[in-house]
């Protein structure tokens, strides 16, 4: 049996089709975890599943879902249960998206959308996983929820945005609270700049403009975050709980 800081765990990973979210998932392969790559681009999910490696454990799966949609987060964690006979011990919500406009030209429709994938698709993914913890009896349990740093600061185009992902920061501390007496421990990932599709669609001039103003003088790649995720779900962050970690560069 191999070694690695999570090994053994089960892992639900969703966004796990791109950028940050697959990066967690080879990084908890790596370190030892059965990983669920779930995403609601189900065939890049089943992509993330062929890049995991590990030369101990390979029972890694992927599975679509939807996060905005409790239907489809229920079958999600049901098709976990069923295939690994018990629900996840560690849950990493990484599906996020983007819609930008200044606030005077946003659409209500698109303000409506972010909150529903990244704040509310949050609260349901977390929500139904931990309900099937507590009735699996697991004991020890790590949730960890990408915020953003813009949930700080705020960021012209971008007031749908900062408030899901102010809104992730609280419903994390929340969590904490409430989950602790289970052994569950929640805490957010903050990141600046992270080089991924998300920030891909931000034009580089707008990329430029930004880099001067972070300490390190360069966007994040999607590991650095992951890294930081895999302690967080590790047992080598036990007394970690409801914290925001920035992952930013300075
Ligand atoms: P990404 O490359 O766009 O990956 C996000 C993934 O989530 C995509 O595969 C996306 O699928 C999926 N997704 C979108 N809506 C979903 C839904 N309703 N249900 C399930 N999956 C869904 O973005 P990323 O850069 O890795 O970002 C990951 C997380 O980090 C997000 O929460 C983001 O807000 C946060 N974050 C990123 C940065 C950054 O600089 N990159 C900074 C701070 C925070 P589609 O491609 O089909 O939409």
């Amino acid at each position: 049996m191999g070694g690695g800081i999570v090994a053994g765990k089960i892992a639900f990973v969703t966004g796990a089709g791109s950028g940050i979210g697959r990066a967690v998932c080879q990084v908890l392969a790596r370190e030892g975890a059965k990983v669920i790559a779930a995403d609601q681009n189900g065939i890049a999910a089943q992509e993330t599943q062929g890049l995991l490696s590990n030369v101990w454990i390979n029972d890694h799966i992927s599975v679509t879902v939807d996060v905005s949609m409790a239907e489809s987060v229920n079958m999600a964690i049901s098709d976990v249960i069923k295939h690994y006979s018990r629900p996840p011990s560690v849950v990493v919500n990484s599906a996020g998206i983007t819609r930008d406009n200044f606030l005077l030209k946003m659409d209500e429709k698109w303000f409506q959308k972010v909150i529903d994938v990244n704040l509310k698709g949050t609260f349901l993914v977390v929500q139904t996983a931990v309900k099937a913890m507590i009735d699996a009896k697991i004991s020890e349990g790590s949730i960890i929820n990408i915020a953003s740093i813009v949930g700080k600061t705020g960021n012209i185009g971008q007031c749908n945005y900062s408030a899901s992902k102010a809104g992730v920061e609280a419903f994390t501390k929340t969590a904490a609270k409430e989950f602790g007496q289970f052994g569950i421990r929640c805490n957010a990932v903050v990141p600046g700049f992270i080089r991924s599709p998300m920030t891909d669609a931000v034009p580089e001039k707008v990329l430029q403009k930004i880099i001067p103003f972070i300490a390190v003088r360069r966007m994040g790649k999607p590991e650095e975050v992951a890294e930081v995720i895999a302690f967080l779900a590790s047992d080598r962050s036990s007394y970690i709980n409801g914290a925001s970690i920035e992952v930013t560069g300075g």
